[in-house]
Parts: C-alpha cells; structure tokens; sequence
C-alpha cells in the first residue's frame, strides 16, 4: 500500500505549489468562506491552509487519508457532473505519504473537533481537540521520506513565487472568498471576500498595477468579458500581468494574447504589454479544457469569434476613456 500510495504521490504531488493547489481546492469544494494558506521556506518545510468549511466527521478522518477515497462522488452518474474542483480522492493520500500531516477538523454538528497526524503515510495519533468549524491541514518536512524527490525542490523563492503566483489568481477567481496569504509569517495579503475584482486586483497586486486601470466589458451571443486593463502609457515589457481567466478559472491561451495586442493596435511600442486582467466567460461547449490536473490551457472551438470580441471589447473600452 505504501509503495503504491508513494508512486501515486509523484503524480499529484510533485513540489510545495501542488500541495498548496489541492489543499486549497478542498477548502473551496467544502463551501468556504475563508481561507489562510501559510507558508514557510517555499512550502517544503511547512503548508497550512485553514478553512471554515463543512469539516470532515470524526468517523470519516482516517477515510479521507486513503486513496480513491472520495466524499464527492457516490455514482457513476455524479461523473457527468462533476462540480466540485476534486474528485479522484487521491491528494490527500499522496500528499500524506511523502510529508508529515496533520489534520485539525470540526463539523458545525460535532461538539469537539478532532486532531489525526499522519507521518509518511502511517497513522500517528488521533485525539480530540478543540477547534472552530473547519478544517486546518498542516504539512510539514515535505520529501522527508524520499530524498529523491527532495533534492528536485528548487530554492525557497522560486517555490514560494510559484505558490504566491497562485493564490493570487485563486484570489481574483474566488472573490466571494476571503483569502489571507502569509509567507515566513509576514501576511502578503488578505482579500475582503466582497465580490469586488477591482479592489481584489489592488489588494493582492497592488506593488506592480499603475493608477486607474480601465474597467470594461462586453457581452454576445455565448460569450461575455469584464476585464481591467491598463492605459497604453502603463504597459509593461512582459506578459505577467497580463491574467486571464476562462469561466473561472486561470488559464494561457494564445489567442487572448494575441486578442490583447490587437486591441491596442498602433497604440504600444514594439515589445510593450498592457496589463490586462480579463474574466473571459463562454458556453462551456464551445471551449475544451486541457484535464490534465497540472495544465491550465483551453482551447477554443471557434479561435477568431473569441478573438475578434476581446480586441473590439478592449478597443471600445479605450476609446471611451479618451472621449
Ligand atoms: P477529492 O478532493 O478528490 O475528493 P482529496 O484526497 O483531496 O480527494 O480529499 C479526500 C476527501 O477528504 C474529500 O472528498 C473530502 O471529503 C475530504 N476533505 C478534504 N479536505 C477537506 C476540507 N478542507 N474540508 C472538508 N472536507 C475535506
Ligand atoms: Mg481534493
């Protein structure tokens, strides 16, 4: 079981970032209002993402450790409809077989919430504890069992960017949710959960986003785009604030790259990029996402209609800001 359950963990847990992105999917898929991650040295030495979620029951603690153990899924028939962010049950015994867990869990039911620490894949201890409703997953010493792996980590600022980089996103996608980040214990940022892109957008970029970025929108037949982008005098000489987001979700996509340029025709140097953060939404028919669990980019069916409408979106946009 253990040399399966460690074989299984290469291919969802593979650095601090995928530990981070399963934990914090859990804590969406269990309704969530709030959610802290911490991180210390890049996430290898310590992952905590604290949610007020459902919890987990007492008697269903040690299930959720094993794998293809799932809460999500009950028949054939919930495959076709998936919406929950998890399913496979497999992150939380791939991540517990190759780091040392602990679990902390209270349903809103239960009287006294429950303490399970797993280390390497072994059950440790269980007791009871007290704790507000919710769930608080602590990873710690992340490879201790297979140096291997261990030594694949990259420096502690190069994984903490990549899980800073994503938090961030969940963020600006999750805005009904108050999200804190906390790295080396100096919190980075914390979101109101107001529902509000533009001061979410100032609240976790706030260092790198220019005055008065210019809110736009546009809707037609199957698709429609809120987005906030940048004066022409505010581009950058990169793509990375440009963040895109395709019902939802985080994704790279070339064609709303090229959508971006386009509708700042004539009006950027060469070599110079807006800052655009786009909420892109379209008829979930006309739009494949690529499902491996790692990869964030879709593909659309209909390229030049999706294109078309994001550079004349953009291009209406700022030509409103002139008048
Ligand atoms: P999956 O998300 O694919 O179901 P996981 O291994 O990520 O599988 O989690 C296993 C189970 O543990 C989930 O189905 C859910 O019942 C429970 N669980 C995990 N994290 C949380 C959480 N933060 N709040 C409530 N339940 C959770
Ligand atoms: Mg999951």
């Amino acid at each position: 079981k253990n040399v399966a359950d460690k074989i299984a963990a290469g291919e969802v847990v593979d650095r601090p970032l995928s530990i981070v992105k399963e934990l914090v999917e859990n804590a969406i898929d269990a309704g969530a209002a709030n959610i802290t991650v911490e991180i210390r040295n890049g996430g290898k030495t310590y992952i905590r993402v604290t949610d007020n979620g459902c919890g987990i029951p007492e008697e269903e603690t040690e299930l959720a450790f094993l794998r293809h153990a799932t809460s999500k899924i009950a028949t054939d028939e919930d495959l076709n409809k998936i919406c929950t962010l998890g399913f496979r049950g497999e992150a939380l015994s791939s991540i517990a077989a190759v780091s040392r867990v602990e679990l902390i869990t209270k349903t809103a039911e239960a009287k006294t919430g429950v303490s399970l620490k797993i280390h390497g894949g072994e059950f440790f201890e269980k007791s009871a504890t007290g704790c507000p409703d919710g769930t608080t997953i602590i990873v710690s010493d992340l490879f201790y069992n297979t140096p291997a792996r261990l030594k694949f980590m990259k420096t502690d600022s190069t994984e903490s960017t990549l899980i800073i980089e994503f938090i961030s996103k969940i963020a600006l996608a999750y805005e009904q949710i108050k999200i804190r980040l906390i790295n080396n214990g100096t919190i980075l940022f914390s979101t109101n959960g107001k529902g509000d892109k533009y001061s979410n957008i100032i609240t976790v970029y706030s260092k790198t986003v220019g005055e008065g970025l210019i809110h736009i929108t546009g809707e037609r037949e199957n698709m429609s785009l809120e987005g906030y982008i940048s004066r022409p005098d505010f581009s950058k000489t990169n793509r990375k604030q440009q963040i895109f987001f395709v019902n939802g979700r985080s994704v790279s996509n070339r064609i709303m790259d090229m959508a971006v340029q386009e509708g700042y025709t004539e009006r950027l140097f060469e070599g110079r990029y807006p800052v655009a953060y786009l909420f892109f939404k379209i008829k979930p028919e006309l739009v494949d996402v690529n499902i491996h669990p790692n990869k964030k980019e879709v593909r659309f069916h209909q390229d030049m209609e999706v294109k078309n409408f994001i550079a004349q979106t953009i291009k209406t946009g700022l030509l409103s800001q002139q008048a």
